[in-house]
């Protein structure tokens, strides 16, 4: 009866709660109290560090639970080989024996299965010899078997718990999407709950740009291959199998995949998923381990159910930075307008404070423009100043910022560039619209400009603007056709013409 009574308690500590610890410590306690056990111990099996490690014990000195042991040394190690108990009645002549403890005369290891797998050890010291009778040792054998639930029950409640938190990350993904209508923005944090809910070492989500995909965002503890914003053909793998088959492509060795078409230094697999939003694929999540082979297509599910949110959050993003940008945008000539540039000086202005990178801004006025209007009328007045636009946008680097100012007149933004650089800048750009035969126009149509440069001219955005104005009205004193720096342009000081 007592025996029945054992197995109870142990069958009720494995129901009384989910968490592994405080069950494997009440079976412990049971085992060492019915049993009069001096040492009783669970080990569990780490089969890819090849070690059995200390989970739980009772009775050994505090701190003996950072024993760990190969996983075939020791009798532990021979019970998981064997997949049944040892028993070692004198340890003194167990040359499989293991020290842990002094007092220690005999010893029991009994492996934990669940189904045909050893998952840990239920280890049972003596200071007797001759400790464990065989229907001792069949009862603990029994009894171990609910340490063996426990052991299952917890890894079932983690998956659970696994699966309620990709629940919650596909829910707190689809609040954000409707609350973060910045892309970038949207992005990273798309990245970070996915990272966070799905477990796994790095997220990054690429978007596609013509025949390219692009790096948008990333999280993870990865080390990129590649700087931000990278493009990767989308006619390489894995992208074109996701884009051609619009399904999932789980790559479970990516550890010998050369440079230029890695992401992450230590990849070791991957799972791509499409991101489709009215049957277009607008780019692909990806997931990277550190792990070969560590992902399963049972987590699809879940994953295809954020990649839908992202792929209609993506698509909104896009739609509201397109009308933002149309904000923007000047309507006749298709550059920005004055709202963007007094937006992006604040920015600029920001960067060279932080950077000591260095701003300029050119202001640039048509001359003589309501002649031009008045000879060859108002149609053809607008092609020039589409045609000046475009001059101006094809001359500057991707970086700088091209504005129609108003009427006649435009802004331009020029990032990390000094006076000198900013005045050859502007000599350039005054020749070639001087040089530039304007379809319709019978004669030179020419700019004067202004130059101010950050901090020399003014620190704030009215101040450089003003100053970039007086090299405007400067130049235009002197005679037009002429670029002028701010701080010369009292004394009218001109290169040009
Ligand atoms: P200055 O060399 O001193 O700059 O002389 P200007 O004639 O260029 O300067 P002013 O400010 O006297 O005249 C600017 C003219 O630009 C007047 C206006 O009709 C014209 N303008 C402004 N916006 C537009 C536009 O969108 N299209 C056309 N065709 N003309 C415009
Ligand atoms: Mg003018
Ligand atoms: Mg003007």
């Amino acid at each position: 009866m007592p025996k029945l009574a054992v197995l109870y308690d142990a069958g009720q500590a494995v129901l009384s709660t989910f968490d592994l610890d405080e069950v494997l410590q009440r079976i412990l306690a049971i085992a060492h109290d019915f049993f009069h056990l001096n040492n009783v111990a669970i080990l569990l099996l780490d089969k890819d560090a090849r070690e059995l490690r200390v989970r739980s014990q009772i009775g050994w000195d505090v701190g003996e639970d950072t024993i760990c042991l190969g996983y075939h040394d020791g009798l532990t190690g021979a019970s998981v080989a064997k997949k049944q108990p040892i028993y070692a009645p004198d340890v003194t002549k167990d040359p499989r024996y293991i020290c842990c403890a002094q007092s220690t005369r005999s010893e029991l290891a009994i492996p934990l299965m669940v189904r045909d797998e050893v998952v840990g050890v239920l280890d049972c010291q003596s200071d007797s010899i001759d400790r464990f009778d065989q229907e001792t040792i069949e009862l603990l054998t029994l009894f171990s078997t609910q340490a063996s639930i426990a052991l299952q029950n917890a890894h079932l409640y983690s998956l659970e718990r696994k699966r309620a938190r990709q629940l919650e990350a596909i829910n707190t993904i689809a609040q954000q999407s409707t609350a973060v209508m910045d892309l970038e923005d949207l992005l990273a944090r798309v990245c970070s709950v996915i990272q966070l809910a799905f477990q796994v070492s790095h997220v990054s989500l690429l978007l596609r740009e013509e025949s390219d995909l692009v790096m948008r965002a990333h999280q993870g503890t990865l080390t990129p291959c590649t700087p931000p914003g990278q493009r990767f053909p989308a006619s390489q793998e894995p992208w074109s199998s996701v884009i051609a088959t619009s399904g999932m492509v789980i790559d479970k060795d990516v550890s010998t995949i050369p440079e230029p078409r890695r992401l992450f230094y230590e990849a070791a697999s991957r799972m791509s998923i499409p991101l489709i939003s009215f049957g277009q694929t607008l780019g692909v999540l990806t997931l990277h381990s550190s792990e070969k082979n560590a992902f399963r297509e049972s987590e699809l599910q879940s994953l295809e159910s954020v990649a839908d949110i992202c792929a209609n959050s993506i698509q909104n993003a896009h739609y509201v930075e397109r009308v933002k940008q149309l904000a923007y945008l000047d309507g006749l000539t298709g550059i920005f307008n004055r709202r963007f540039f007094e937006l992006r000086i604040i920015e600029e202005i920001e960067r060279a404070r932080r950077y000591g990178t260095g701003m300029a801004v050119i202001m640039a006025d048509i001359d003589q423009f309501k002649r031009l209007n008045d000879e060859f009328g108002h149609l053809l007045g607008d092609e020039v100043l589409r045609q000046v636009s475009s001059l101006f946008h094809q001359q500057l680097r991707r970086l700088d910022v091209v504005c129609r100012y108003g009427g006649e007149e435009f802004a331009i933004l020029l990032t990390q560039t000094n006076a000198e650089q900013a005045m050859a800048i502007g000599e350039k750009l005054r020749r070639m619209v001087a040089s530039h035969q304007f379809p319709g126009v019978p004669r030179t149509v020419t700019i004067s400009a202004g130059v101010a440069v950050f901090s020399t001219h003014g620190t704030l955005r009215d101040e450089l603007i003003r100053a970039a104005d007086n090299g405007l009205y400067a130049a235009k004193q002197a005679g037009r056709n002429r670029v002028c720096l701010a701080s010369l342009a009292r004394a009218a000081t001109s290169i040009g013409s």
